[in-house]
């Protein structure tokens, strides 16, 4: 067979997930816990199934360390549906300012035109999204419902490394891609949410974390799936949840604390990162042109001196097992996506790679 196989999966997402978590699925997949049932095959309502949604949601919050005025969802639809339900459940005819500092919060911004009063608060389009928008520059008007940002763009590769600091306007916050990848302040967001595909779990499966007091504001043609309170009300139950994704989720949320929770997350993150960006520095040969301040500990996007080699760097990194480097359709380029289940040795692997490359061109 000359299949070429995975050693190291560089996808943006969906997105390797810890082989621990894999091996722990694999090995209770036909028969969780001495019930004879898979988890793929009970009721979400069933007393089996409860103590998996119950452990996924008591150890995300300790992950977290969410304040008890906090609500964790575990919502489906992917964190782009959450661009209609964000204006859906907060607006509340007022006006709302948006941060565009990528591909996916210009996309957020696009989604939310059919509502009114939806404003730009910053944006770096012009510089082509090479540094985030600094948070003192954000334009956002104190009757705002709202301001929403990305807090790591996942395409562009640039992230913040502060949480805001804005006062008597909820922060909602997309943290698809960097969520768990470091300690965050949640009392400085209003709402995060983040799709699973990356640091959480399987696609399918959307976190949201709410603060009480913004439950109330929902438009009244909200469709009961789509409220937040209803489904606050209802457990995230007011139909089937994404059930063998929240406990997949449930099993990362265990890996993660095994390893020490994410602070020890965000030092094995910032050494991966730094080994990476200083050899793309080092070179002449790859080049990263995002502010040093706002460069992605997620998404390293990079390019080759000579564009019309980024996909022979590709193919042959196949070769080499080191899969999913091409960059986001919309940007080209490449793009390695270093997320928490992503080693240490991928990392160098990577690198060895690029090094034999470089020599090759
Ligand atoms: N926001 C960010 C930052 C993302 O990285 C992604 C997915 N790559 C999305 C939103 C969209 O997520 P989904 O496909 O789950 O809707």
């Amino acid at each position: 067979m000359d299949k070429m196989s995975c050693k190291f999966n560089f996808s943006a997402g969906p997105a390797n997930l810890p082989k621990e978590v894999m091996v722990k699925a694999q090995s209770e997949f036909l028969d969780w816990n001495g019930t004879g049932m898979s988890v793929m095959e009970m009721s979400h309502r069933g007393k089996e199934y409860a103590p998996i949604l119950e452990n996924a949601k008591v150890n995300l919050r300790k992950l977290l360390n969410i304040p008890n005025n906090y609500k964790a969802l575990f919502l489906q639809g992917g964190a782009v549906t959450q661009n209609f339900m964000v204006p859906m459940n907060l607006l509340n005819n007022q006006t709302a300012s948006y941060v565009i500092s990528g591909y996916w919060s210009k996309r957020t911004f696009n989604d939310a035109q059919p509502f009114s009063g939806i404003n730009i608060a910053a944006s770096s389009e012009d510089i082509n999204y090479t540094k985030a928008p600094d948070f003192n520059s954000w334009d956002i008007k104190a009757s705002d419902a709202y301001v929403h940002f990305c807090l790591n763009e996942t395409v562009n590769g640039v992230e913040y490394f502060e949480d805001p600091k804005v006062n008597n306007v909820p922060v909602v916050c997309d943290m698809s891609s960097t969520i768990l990848s470091r300690p965050i302040d949640i009392s400085r967001y209003g709402v995060i949410y983040a799709g699973a595909q990356k640091n959480i779990g399987p696609a399918g499966l959307t976190i949201l974390i709410v603060r009480d007091d913004l439950l109330d504001f929902s438009d009244k043609k909200t469709p009961s799936t789509f409220n937040w309170k209803t489904q606050s009300e209802n457990n995230s139950m007011i139909n089937t949840p994404s059930s063998y994704g929240i406990y997949i989720a449930g099993l990362v949320f265990d890996w993660l604390l095994r390893q020490g929770g994410i602070k020890v997350l965000e030092d094995i993150n910032i050494k991966k990162s730094n080994y990476l960006y200083n050899f793309i520095d080092s070179s002449d040969f790859y080049i990263n042109n995002i502010d040093k301040q706002n460069r992605s500990r997620m998404n390293v996007t990079f390019d080759i001196q000579n564009d019309e080699l980024n996909s022979n760097f590709v193919i042959e990194a196949e070769k080499a097992g080191l899969f999913g480097l091409k960059g986001h359709r919309m940007v080209g380029g490449l793009r390695a996506s270093i997320y928490n289940a992503m080693p240490y040795e991928g990392i160098l692997a990577l690198v060895e790679y690029m090094k034999e490359f470089e020599k090759k061109y």
